[in-house]
């Protein structure tokens, strides 16, 4: 009888998803580049009906004012459902974020006013939380087709001639507003 060797098939966690000391790689000033799947980042699974597509991107750390900094840059498209019509929708995503990384609650006072504070337990985060985060503060909750989109139950709305508007203003635009109240 034969034995079957399962053992280099069992997939390895990925990269994105393994806790990092934040002291150390802020004091190493470390780069990271990265590729995260949406749809294997829990928390916003849980507040998205679906989402799928994946982003790519770069993190820098370092300090600023004894506090460890992450300088997030990351783009892609995520994939979401529409929550009128129920169909398939693209958004595109293109975030920068300064993350203060503090190791608890108690120390948010201390990140610097220009950086978003984010709690990194025990001093520890994944490169997935950093990008779940930023991405929790800029997909819309309630995702919808844009005004002019393929909306299959579309409503009576006027036909809206103004291609430009229609075809690419709008999901920039408000991604932009997103990042005007975040930054
Ligand atoms: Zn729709």
């Amino acid at each position: 009888m034969r034995t079957v060797d399962t053992y280099y098939t069992r997939p390895m966690s990925p990269p994105w998803s393994k806790p990092l000391d934040v002291d150390r790689l802020s004091e190493a000033v470390a780069d990271i580049d990265f590729a995260v799947p949406l749809a294997e980042l829990p928390r916003l699974r849980s507040q998205l009906a679906s989402v799928e597509g994946e982003v790519r991107g770069h993190v820098h750390f370092g300090r600023k004012a004894g506090v460890a900094v992450a300088e997030l840059t990351m783009n892609g498209t995520a994939r979401l459902v529409c929550q009128r019509c129920l169909e398939a929708m693209e958004l595109p995503v293109e975030a920068t974020a300064r993350v203060g990384l503090v190791a608890a609650e108690a120390d948010v006072s201390r990140v610097p006013e220009d950086l978003e504070p984010v709690l990194a337990r025990e001093g520890r985060i994944s490169v997935g939380e950093l990008v779940e985060e930023e991405l929790l503060l800029t997909l819309p909750i309630v995702p919808l087709h844009a005004e002019g989109d393929a909306c299959v139950v579309a409503p009576s709305a006027p036909l809206v001639t103004d291609e430009r508007e229609v075809e690419t203003q709008r999901p920039f635009e408000r991604l932009d507003e997103l990042f005007k109240r975040d930054r």
